[in-house]
């Protein structure tokens, strides 16, 4: 069966635009703002989608367009004036930086709690810790995560395997179905047996951005494929990092691209930026009273 991640999608975008006018009932906007450097195309697609969504659901969006050749003082001072801003909930810098860029640093100095993608180093080690109050969660992990639940697929027990460790992908999802108490392996470029690992997982995840890295012969028959890849050939097709056609037939459910994890993504950035924003109203109303 093939997950329908644009119809998830739907539905929590749904529940975000009632959110969303709950809070603008008490005068509220939530707000988003994002930082993108450069002209990459892929980037510019993503903020540019991003931002729609945002204005569709209701949400303030800003976005923060550096040429290419900026320097780190003025992302940096960008940030700190966002983190300063009382109508700005949630803060995200697009990936890829130029080079010349310190990346570490830029995501640092993100306010934790508008840390929009959640990766600053305080929310990943919340979520490792597995700790419990509000923090946010890297996206697309989230949107994984719901995708996963929605489908009724058993976590406890269960062997998973992720394809690439980014700090975007791979780790905040060992932590969250490490959290679920699923067996989790990772496989990267250096690991030794590959499909032999890859043959053992019932749930197999790749994130490593390379098309048709994984093919019919590395899946086990029955298992649930999710392929968060986003990868443009030059035909301009764009492409996951399985080789679909090869296994679907096998799998037991499987995301297709486009339309599996990316518009869960998305999805799941407005959903936390309203959370982010209701979070931030709880704590100032708490302090206040
Ligand atoms: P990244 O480049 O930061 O990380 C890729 C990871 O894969 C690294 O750990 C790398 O070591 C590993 N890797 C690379 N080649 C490998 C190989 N041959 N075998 C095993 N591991 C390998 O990328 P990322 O930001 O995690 O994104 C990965 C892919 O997912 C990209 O195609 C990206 O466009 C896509 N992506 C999609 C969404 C979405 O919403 N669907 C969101 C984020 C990223």
């Amino acid at each position: 069966m093939i997950i329908d991640g644009k119809k998830i999608a739907r539905e929590i975008n749904a529940k975000t635009r009632q959110q969303v006018a709950a809070l603008k009932a008490h005068q509220l906007t939530p707000g988003i703002a994002v930082i993108v450097v450069g002209d990459d195309p892929a980037s510019q697609i993503y903020t540019r989608t991003k931002h729609r969504l945002a204005q569709k659901l209701g949400i303030a969006s800003t976005r923060y367009h550096f040429p290419a050749d900026v320097d780190q003082a003025t992302v940096l001072q960008q940030v700190r004036k966002l983190n300063r801003d009382d109508s700005v909930d949630a803060i995200l810098v697009q990936a890829p930086l130029p080079a010349q860029l310190n990346g570490e640093e830029i995501v640092n100095a993100i306010d934790p709690a508008k840390d929009a993608d959640g990766l600053h180093p305080l929310n990943l080690g919340r979520l490792y810790a597995k700790q419990g109050g509000h923090y946010p969660v890297a996206c697309t992990p989230r949107g994984i995560m719901t995708l996963l639940k929605q489908y009724q697929v058993p976590l406890a027990g269960a062997n998973v395997v992720i394809v690439g460790r980014s700090l975007l992908v791979g780790k905040p999802l060992l932590a969250l179905l490490n959290n679920q108490n699923a067996t989790v392996t990772f496989v990267g470029r250096h690991t030794k047996k590959r499909a032999t690992l890859t043959r053992q997982a019932d749930i197999l995840i790749v994130a490593a951005g390379v098309p048709g890295l994984v093919k019919a012969g590395d899946v086990k028959a029955g298992a649930v494929v999710i392929d968060v890849g986003i990868n443009r050939l030059p035909s301009g097709k764009l492409v996951g990092d399985v080789d679909f056609a090869g296994v679907a037939s096998l799998a037991r459910l499987i995301t297709p691209v486009p339309g599996g994890v990316g518009p869960l993504t998305v999805a799941m950035l407005m959903r936390q930026t309203v959370e982010l924003a209701e979070w931030r109203r709880e704590r100032v109303a708490s302090l206040v009273g």
